[in-house]
């Protein structure tokens, strides 16, 4: 007898997987497209409720294939509503997924990895070490499912218009699973996001922006977070391996076919550390050197992390020195801090958290 096949998660395949997949099967492409439109326009599950989707192709479904999320173990709600989910990944390992509402957007911070082997000093996710990249489910996954724990109506107005992949790990370690779930991001046929509204962040790891630019072009943001290749080596390890030179030039290369007209170099600003005039100077030569935004990011303290946030004159004045050099700055604002949401506070551990989160967790809405 012939060994079941074991079932396949479609949410693993972007529309040109799904596709061949389905062709393997002796299916049509528009019958991979029909599917594709159920699961991420509007979030099904259930190949039964694919009503359009022909019997007998519904039954070979159900035989050989799931639609499958991370599974959310805690749902937590900001002061500020900011909305941290905590996912449970397998083989105790958990990532998080934040949604930021806002009056004109609402963004979903993503995860790519569960932990991160790059450990940038100031990072929370980096002092847990790498335990596993996501698979490209498990990424677009949490898309999916923020919609459908948020009520998006696929009809309706977009309750998530914007994604960053600025959650645990580093996307572009994990290459292939993140331009799947990126093209997915981006098909009409499954969530129809503007590439300018979709933000890939990387520490810098330079082939792979080359591999970006040619295989999904997004908008790019950059973590410099030092301006010279003695502190970035301190504080951004990778640095040692991609210097600023050339991190600047595969930054200049993204730019030909980026569908923004400039990088956005994210910069944490910590006390004593990064955020002298100086510093701020040598920023002004790096953008001369490329079109960029700068982002500063107060630091998120966590515990044992040894470094301080800048007081918020320091970031003014900062800011401000750019600013003198006509270089965009702005400076992002903390949210969801006190559900451990923000930028560099992701650990996604389920014993470490404080009873101060406990208090404020929701029941899991049923999905
Ligand atoms: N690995 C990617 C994306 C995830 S981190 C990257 O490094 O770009 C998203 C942003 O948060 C990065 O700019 C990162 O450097 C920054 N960050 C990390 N720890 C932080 C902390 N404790 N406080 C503020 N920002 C932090
Ligand atoms: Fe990894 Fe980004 Fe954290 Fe650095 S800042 S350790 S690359 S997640």
């Amino acid at each position: 007898m012939a060994a079941p096949e074991i079932m396949q998660n479609l949410l693993d395949f972007d529309a040109a997987a799904l596709t061949e997949w389905f062709a393997e099967r002796g299916e049509k492409p528009f019958r991979a497209r029909q599917v594709l439109r159920w699961m991420h326009r509007f979030g099904e599950a259930d190949f039964d409720a694919m009503t359009d989707v022909a019997k007998s192709l519904r039954l070979m479904l159900k035989e050989s294939a799931c639609v499958v999320a991370p599974t959310p173990v805690r749902d937590t709600v900001s002061t500020d509503g900011t909305r941290k989910w905590l996912l449970d990944v397998g083989n105790a390992n958990a990532v998080e997924t934040v949604f930021i509402p806002e009056t004109t957007r609402g963004t979903l911070c993503i995860s790519s990895q569960a932990g991160c082997a790059l450990d940038c000093a100031f990072c929370s996710t980096g002092k847990q070490g790498f335990n596993r990249n996501l698979s490209a489910g498990e990424i677009i996954g949490q898309l999916w499912l923020a919609n459908r724990l948020l009520g998006a109506d696929p009809d309706g107005e977009r309750i998530i218009s914007n994604v960053v992949m600025m959650g645990m790990g580093e996307p572009l370690a994990n290459f292939d699973n993140v331009v799947s779930a990126l093209r997915l991001m981006l098909d009409d046929n499954a969530y129809g996001l503007s590439r300018r509204r979709v933000t890939v962040s990387t520490s810098g790891i330079v082939p792979a922006m080359d591999r970006l630019r040619e295989a999904c072009p997004v908008a790019l943001a950059v973590s410099l977070h030092a301006p010279n290749d003695a502190l970035r080596d301190e504080l951004v390890p990778i640095n040692k391996k991609y210097p600023l030179k050339a991190l600047l030039g595969a930054c200049e290369r993204y730019l030909v076919s980026a569908p923004r007209d400039f990088i956005t170099f994210e910069y944490v600003m910590l006390d004593g550390i990064n955020d002298h005039d100086e510093h701020a100077r040598q920023l002004i030569d790096i953008a001369r050197q490329v079109s960029c935004k700068f982002n500063l990011i107060p630091f998120n303290p966590f515990p044992g992390s040894g470094f301080e946030r800048s007081p918020s004159s320091r970031i003014k004045r900062f800011s401000q020195i750019l600013q003198d050099a006509d270089i965009v700055t702005t400076t992002r604002k903390t949210r969801g801090e006190d559900v451990d949401a923000a930028c560099g506070q992701l650990a996604g551990q389920v014993k470490d958290k404080t009873r101060r989160t406990q208090r404020r967790v929701m029941p899991i809405t049923q999905v």
